[in-house]
């Protein structure tokens, strides 16, 4: 990625260099063991608007094509796309016959609480289309660009992308077609993971290939300036760890109000968008590597059972960032269908059905760290007894 998408300037300060790793979707059968393909994990920063991005991408077609995340399978997301859901519905005063457009709309699982107003999804992801229209949410199979959206005939009240921004290929042309499906009062919704916040909690492992950019408010709304749409409110939701959820109109169309103007300005007070913000968060990933695996070779000469919880993207980046493989992780268990008998990418541990899972291990490494309430109320529950092992606690980073 030369140029930034953004600004198109080329120059850019460098932020962390993870070295080479594989796509994070690039789960294996258990038989194969054929290497996987690796590319470089780096991330930098524009010299001119200050968009942070990956210098490198791996075509959409090989990452999103076929997808093996199911946002069906976190009960934590579900409640959070209901509760925004009622919040857009009784904010924006939506009714029965408001268009709803969710772009990368995976299986349905945001449009399905918004099945009394007229819904469309555009997901990528052929098996997740069909999943969706056979949930009776009509969804299109294809990339949302500028030529996509030129063949929808309506014009939407509300836009949704739950972390969908990254799509390196076609950013400029998807919010071209934003533009031109939002009504003159229409809602853009957009989730992300705020940077500032992977920064702040030490959450290095939510950098990886699907994730091509990291916004801060500020920066999101330079990028937005381009179409002439702006951020007007924003809350922060604990999803994912920490995410934003930004209200955006088309320019001068709602008051921009006081809680976005102090994020604003806390962004600037504290330098968020500098450089100079990351150098402890990439010092401290440097250490981190040596701590964990030193606990973890300790804990494997104990014969202690570790089990990894959990097979997400972002376990990926910190597996092989720290070069673990089967001889510390015995197993990862998952919820997802999509991913049980397969190998973990790169890292080649066996992934298996949370439900199967007959034998108590002594420590669990938790890789979907996010979801703290499916891990405090159901798991610690059914394994009394067992430690929990939370990665970020590798190395006290506050
Ligand atoms: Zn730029």
């Amino acid at each position: 990625m030369k140029k930034c998408p953004c600004c198109n300037n080329k120059s850019y300060y460098k932020i962390f260099d993870f070295g080479l790793h594989p796509w994070c979707g690039d789960f294996r059968d258990l038989s194969d063991r054929n290497p996987v393909k690796k590319y470089p994990l780096k991330i930098v920063m524009c010299k001119s608007c200050k968009l942070v991005r990956l210098t490198h991408y791996i075509p959409k077609k090989i990452m999103f094509s076929k997808t093996t995340y199911l946002s069906g399978s976190s009960d934590e997301l579900l409640q959070h796309f209901k509760n925004l859901s009622l919040k857009i519905k009784s904010k924006f005063k939506l009714t029965k016959n408001s268009n709803i457009l969710d772009i990368g709309s995976n299986d349905g699982s945001f449009l399905k609480y918004f099945k009394s107003s007229k819904i469309l999804g555009v997901e990528s992801a052929k098996n997740l289309c069909d999943i969706s229209n056979n949930n009776g949410v009509k969804t299109i199979n294809g990339y949302f660009n500028f030529s996509l959206a030129k063949k929808i005939k309506n014009k939407f009240d509300v836009i949704h992308g739950s972390g969908v921004m990254f799509h390196l290929e076609e950013i400029n042309s998807a919010f071209k077609g934003i533009k031109l499906l939002l009504k003159e009062n229409g809602i853009l919704v957009i989730e992300f993971l705020y940077l500032k916040t992977i920064i702040d909690k030490f959450y290095f492992d939510q950098i990886y290939h699907e994730h091509l950019f990291y916004y801060n408010i500020e920066t999101l709304n330079t990028f937005l300036k381009k179409y002439d749409l702006e951020i007007f409110d924003f809350e922060l939701s604990p999803i994912h760890g920490g995410q934003v959820v930004a209200y955006i109109s088309h320019k001068g169309g709602k008051k921009i109000n006081r809680r976005l103007q102090n994020a604003l300005f806390k962004e600037k007070k504290y330098k968020v968008n500098t450089p100079g913000y990351f150098k402890k968060f990439c010092s401290t990933i440097d250490k981190s590597k040596n701590t964990a695996v030193k606990k973890l070779d300790q804990y494997r000469d104990q014969n202690k059972i570790i089990v990894g919880l959990g097979a997400p993207a972002k376990g990926n980046t910190l597996m092989n960032y720290y070069n673990l493989n089967n001889q510390h992780i015995d197993l990862l268990i998952e919820k997802n269908p999509l991913r049980i008998n397969k190998l973990s990418p790169g890292s080649n541990i066996p992934i298996m059905m949370e439900s199967d899972l007959r034998i108590k291990p002594d420590i669990f490494l938790v890789l979907i760290w996010n979801l703290k309430n499916d891990i405090k109320k159901k798991i610690r529950k059914k394994f009394k007894g067992s430690k929990f092992l939370f990665p970020k606690n590798f190395l006290k980073y506050k």
